[in-house]
């Protein structure tokens, strides 16, 4: 078996690196303080292709492998989640349902705004009452009698990017004019259209950066041309897309818990008390050693879900067990790795000082979203028992 990186994954690794820690590292704190999305980085991450870094060239991606977009996602949340976030939402979360299920024209139209950097997209599966049971959404999209268009009523929840998104894929409860019930089905919508509003938006925890909203549809007029996949077909689509994404998040929470580590690692070395560095005492080499362990543990299981995740592409086969086991490990570890790290940073582990505090707040959403740390068990439990 062979661990080694090719030398286009190398490239891309090192120019993600080289753009996060110059431009994104010295401003995360700033924009942590202030919660404003950080347009100018973003424009600048998607001029480097690293909106659409799976999206063929001729979508205007990057039209490279599932593990080049995982060590971009390390490198970007090594430096600051909360552009994770936003570089995940685009790359997996808007691109993958598109490039997935889309038409020619829905990719020409709007996967290639997004994934080339010039505007920003948005999912939209989330609603006040329903999260992990997203099936009970009520979000509510009408066929017209005639068949050209659905009118979108009700409200969504928890919106990354959604105060900022040009583009949103929304998923609805669809009905036909006479009131039947046709299922879930997804749309790819315009947000500067008539009857699209940004709610609240969210004050958040951590990646405080990443925009966050509530967003309410109403009698927004969608053309079927605007469906992605089949009618009733939305919720199969919603889970494909989390299959991608789950990847992405294990790699936003290999980078929070890098930064952490590496952070904890050099203040060991440096930090004196009872005459010798932190460092030299066994309870903090303990504290070391497994936060190196479980770090290590989870870029493994990070690149085996990024190389399945390759595979399934050639296969059409799904990718849900080793994204959920991945996602599930990294998120727990990079929950790990900043609690431990902030305990070694002592008083000023607490500090705003240092980024060790906002670490530890970022690491937190790994374990939410994208299914909270309880469905991925329930994932990997169902998939090993084949019991429901
Ligand atoms: C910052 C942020 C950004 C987000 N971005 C997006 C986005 O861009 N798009 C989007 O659509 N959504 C987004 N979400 C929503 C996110 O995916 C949900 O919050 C998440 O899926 C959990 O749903 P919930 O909050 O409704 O919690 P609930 O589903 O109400 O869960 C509450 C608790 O019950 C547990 N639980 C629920 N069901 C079970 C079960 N069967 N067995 C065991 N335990 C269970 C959960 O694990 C959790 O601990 C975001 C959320 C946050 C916080």
């Amino acid at each position: 078996m062979d661990f080694a990186l090719t030398e286009e994954q190398q490239l891309i690794r090192d120019a993600a690196r080289d753009f996060a820690q110059n431009e994104i590292a010295p401003i995360a704190a700033e924009f942590d303080a202030s919660g404003e999305f950080p347009a100018d980085t973003i424009r600048q991450a998607g001029e480097l292709g690293f909106m659409g870094i799976e999206v063929p060239t001729e979508y205007g991606g990057s039209g490279l492998d599932s593990i080049s977009y995982v060590l971009v996602m390390e490198e970007i949340s090594a430096a600051d989640a909360a552009h994770g976030t936003i570089v995940s939402v685009n790359n997996s979360l808007f691109g993958v349902p598109l490039l997935e299920f889309g038409t020619e024209e829905q990719k020409q139209a709007y996967l290639r705004p997004v994934a080339s950097g010039e505007v920003n997209g948005a999912y939209a599966l989330t609603e006040p009452q329903s999260g992990s049971d997203a099936a009970t959404m009520r979000t509510k999209a009408v066929r017209s009698a005639d068949g050209a268009s659905y009118t979108l009523n009700g409200k969504k929840a928890w919106i990354s990017s959604g105060p900022v998104a040009r583009y949103m894929i929304v998923f609805t409860q669809t009905h036909t004019a006479d009131g039947e019930s046709i299922g879930i089905s997804a749309f790819v919508i315009d947000t500067s259209e008539p009857g699209f509003r940004v709610g609240k938006t969210e004050p958040k925890l951590g990646i405080r950066a990443s925009a966050t909203c509530e967003i309410e549809f109403e009698d927004y007029l969608c053309p079927v041309e605007n469906r992605i996949g089949d009618e009733g077909q939305g919720f199969k689509i919603a889970l494909t897309v989390l299959d991608a994404g789950r990847v992405g998040v294990a790699a936003q929470a290999v980078g929070i818990a890098r930064a952490a580590y590496d952070a904890a690692v050099a203040y060991s070395r440096e930090r004196q008390a009872f005459g010798s560095p932190i460092g030299s005492f066994q309870a903090i080499q303990d504290k070391i050693a497994d936060m190196k362990m479980r770090i290590e543990a989870s870029r493994l299981l990070m690149l085996q879900a990024a190389w399945s995740k390759e595979l399934a592409k050639k296969t059409g086969a799904r990718n849900t067990l080793n994204s959920s086991i991945a996602k599930l490990y990294a998120s727990e570890t990079a929950m790990f790795v900043t609690h431990q790290a902030l305990q070694i940073h002592g008083g000023m582990g607490y500090s705003k000082e240092l980024p060790i505090e906002r670490y530890f707040r970022d690491a937190k959403i790994t374990e939410i979203y994208e299914g909270t740390s309880e469905i991925q068990r329930m994932v990997i439990g169902r998939a090993e028992t084949g019991l429901r």
